[in-house]
């Protein structure tokens, strides 16, 4: 390109910086690849600079030096996204944040941190207090904070507290901006929406103030089931079930147990299973609820024993994919709600094995709901697109996976305020430019 990259290099003295082609391309890259769609639309971008900051004013030297240069700058947490979100799609600057990872103080539920912190490594620290993250996604040992509420959406704890857009799940935020001159923001309360699931386009966050949730010991457990739909009924009631202490309900239709195999010997061919995490104290009434249903407890671990090994939670979520894209890299997947059991009932009945159902129950609006991580059997863009419109007419509402524009994966509408907001912080675009179709729409005019 036409930078001075020797000035540019000059400029950026005293911060880490990378520039080995192998680092780039695995710096510049995320999950994306779960989609067979986006897999050739961004498997050829790459920074040409990777940088990682220690502290705030270093971020705001990246910033200064990117403004005037008019380098792109894309932010990129521990680039576990699905969509694409941290994957620069015009070159530029990365500015990797896994370095700025304190923990600044925890207190009665709230916590202020540098947004590089691991969402694991937090909750160690915070359950020494009797705290821990409301919700944290299935990627919680190796992703970051910063980049969960810049791409993710909700995981294990939304059962109890809904989604990370929910107003209250975050508190405040402070921001560096891409103007002539870069200033450091502080939001709070409703104006964190700004930049609260903003793919990183409109401002760096550099520390995060977060509400936190009271520690149980939690259980893991697994029940099985002949019949989907009772696994799901099941599932339901659990979430509804207001005494009941719990973390986690997944809950996979056969044949999705096969594909976990490491849990092989406690999902026998032919069930289907919930996998949870309940209080310890919420066993006994658990028991029972499975009882009601038909179901079998065919593993349980309590809390010391389930810090020791992998989690349950690492096979639930995004992670269900993980594994069974392992045993057969064709499959795909969808992100669904479906509101009901009846639409779940619907769905299973028309697509049978090509949509294997793996449901996320979750709170909205105060209710409990199925939402749907479905395995997808891929075999073209037309049919996956077929799927998605009869979902869709059925009162589905779909996140769809298969995009890295902001506004087509979840909420399908332009935001006026986090437009108003890139408009204010970054008036030369260079903020992950291509992922905001209303920035793209109102000034990269062609
Ligand atoms: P990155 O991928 O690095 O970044 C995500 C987005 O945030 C990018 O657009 C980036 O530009 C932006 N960003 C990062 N840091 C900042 C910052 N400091 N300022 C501004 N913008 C920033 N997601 C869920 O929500 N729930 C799940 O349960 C879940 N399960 C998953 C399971 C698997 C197997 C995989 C591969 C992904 C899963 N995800 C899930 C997606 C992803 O792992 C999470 O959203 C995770 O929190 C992203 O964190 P990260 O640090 O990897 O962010």
């Amino acid at each position: 390109s036409s930078l001075d990259w020797q000035a540019i290099h000059a400029e950026l003295t005293g911060i880490e910086t990378i520039t080995d082609p192998q680092q780039l391309t695995k710096l510049s890259l995320d999950y994306y690849h779960f989609s067979p769609i986006l897999q050739p639309q961004l498997a050829d971008k790459r920074a040409d600079l990777v940088v990682r900051p220690v502290n705030e004013a270093q971020v705001q030297q990246v910033a200064q030096v990117c403004v005037r240069h008019k380098i792109p700058l894309t932010v990129r947490g521990a680039g576990t996204g699905n969509y694409g979100q941290c994957i620069p799609l015009m070159g530029g600057i990365v500015l990797d944040t896994t370095r700025m990872n304190q923990i600044l103080w925890i207190k009665e539920g709230v916590a202020a941190v540098e947004v590089g912190v691991k969402m694991a490594a937090f909750d160690k620290q915070a359950r020494l207090q009797g705290w821990e993250l409301r919700m944290y996604p299935s990627t919680y040992r190796t992703a970051t904070l910063g980049g969960f509420i810049g791409g993710g959406s909700g995981g294990i704890g939304s059962i109890n507290y809904g989604q990370l857009r929910d107003r209250g799940n975050v508190y405040g935020a402070r921001v560096v901006t891409l103007e002539d001159h870069p200033r450091i923001l502080t939001l709070r309360g409703d104006e964190v929406q700004q930049i609260n699931h903003a793919y990183g386009t409109n401002g760096i966050i550099t520390q995060l103030e977060i509400p936190l949730a009271p520690a149980y010991p939690w259980a893991e457990v697994i029940v099985t089931f002949g019949d989907f739909l009772t696994a799901a009924r099941f599932g339901q009631a659990l979430s509804d079930g207001d005494g009941l202490v719990k973390k986690l309900v997944t809950v996979c239709a056969d044949p999705i147990g096969g594909y976990l195999t490491a849990l092989q010997e406690f999902i026998p061919p032919g069930q289907s299973c919930a996998l949870l995490m309940v209080a310890e104290s919420s066993l006994d009434p658990l028991e029972a609820l499975v009882k009601d249903y038909g179901g079998t407890i065919t593993y349980q671990k309590r809390a010391q024993e389930a810090q020791k090994g992998t989690s349950l939670a690492e096979f639930t979520w995004n992670h269900t994919t993980l594994h069974a894209r392992a045993v057969d890299p064709s499959l795909t997947y969808l992100q669904t709600f479906y509101f009901d059991l009846e639409r779940v009932a619907a769905m299973y009945e028309q697509f049978g094995d090509e949509v294997m159902i793996h449901l996320e129950f979750l709170r909205v609006a105060g209710r409990a709901i199925p939402a749907g991580l479905q395995l997808v059997r891929y075999t073209t863009p037309e049919r996956l697109g077929a799927i998605i419109e009869c979902h869709e007419a059925q009162g589905c509402a779909i996140a769809n996976p298969h995009t890295y524009i902001l506004e087509d994966g979840g909420r399908k509408v332009i935001d006026p305020l986090q437009l108003a907001f890139k408009e204010q912080v970054d008036p030369y675009g260079l903020l992950n430019p291509g992922k905001m179709r209303a920035w793209g729409e109102k000034f990269d005019r062609k």
